[in-house]
């Protein structure tokens, strides 16, 4: 086996663990295998082990990959999503996990009606507060869903958040708790076209930590794909 089918193995059943550990069923969990830069060849290991969704964090590079493998998997916006680039976004996505203004939510359902598709999204929260990271505040989500409920051809089906880096995956767990207390608060809301559906929350640092938080949906690149070039 490869050293990406490995860690591939270890990665899932770390999954199945943390799940059991809080009475979870493990199939509820989707791994979103982060390939951002990550070459094809070893994309296409991941996926002969068995990946079945790809995460990438720009446009213009996942369109490429696009090219060379074709829908070998489904593929994941998990980046920042500028307006320019909605269109091919639409284009190119099974989902976008980055929806963070009403702008770029108009800009999404406009491309969505033109292309005949319903845009699956999650809503990225930004919950540290810093700015060099994209999402909205937590007190900004509520309205916004209320704002982008009215949009016929988005779909948004739950939220995501990058919380601060911890060096303790145990510090991470209050934003992951946070992040579930306003998915329900979301779902309560029951607003036409929002189903609250998944929390995508938790990356190789501390994704265990996040299933036990109820995460659906973990984003997980290094750990599958080893080290990135620093940039
Ligand atoms: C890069 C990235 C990940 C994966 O990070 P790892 O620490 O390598 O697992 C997850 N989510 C987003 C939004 C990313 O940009």
């Amino acid at each position: 086996m490869s050293d990406i089918g490995e860690r591939l193995a270890q990665v899932r059943a770390r999954i199945t663990a943390a799940a059991r550990r809080v009475g979870r069923d493990p199939a509820a969990i989707t791994l979103v295998a982060v390939s951002k830069t990550v070459p094809p060849h070893h994309i296409k290991d991941a996926v002969a082990a068995g990946v079945a969704v790809l995460g990438e964090n720009r446009v213009q590079e996942a369109q490429d990959k696009i090219r060379a493998l074709g829908r070998v998997a489904q593929w994941h916006l998990v980046g920042h999503l500028q307006t320019n680039k909605a269109k091919l976004a639409v284009q190119l996505f099974d989902m976008i996990h980055s929806l963070d203004s009403i702008r770029l939510a108009r800009e999404l359902d406009r491309h969505a009606a033109a292309l005949g598709k319903r845009m699956p999204c999650l809503v990225e929260v930004n919950q540290g507060g810093e700015l060099t990271k994209s999402g909205l505040t937590e007190p900004d989500v509520l309205p916004f869903l209320e704002e982008a409920a009215a949009l016929p051809n988005l779909e948004i089906v739950g939220l995501m958040s990058v919380p601060p880096y911890c060096e303790n995956p145990e510090d991470v767990r209050p934003y992951f708790q946070i992040l579930r207390a306003l998915r329900s608060a979301a779902a309560a809301e029951a607003l036409p076209g929002v189903r609250m559906e998944h929390l995508s929350m938790g990356m190789s640092h501390d994704f265990e930590v996040a299933i036990e938080e109820g995460a659906t949906m973990v984003r997980i690149g290094t750990a599958i794909f080893g080290p990135r070039p620093s940039p």
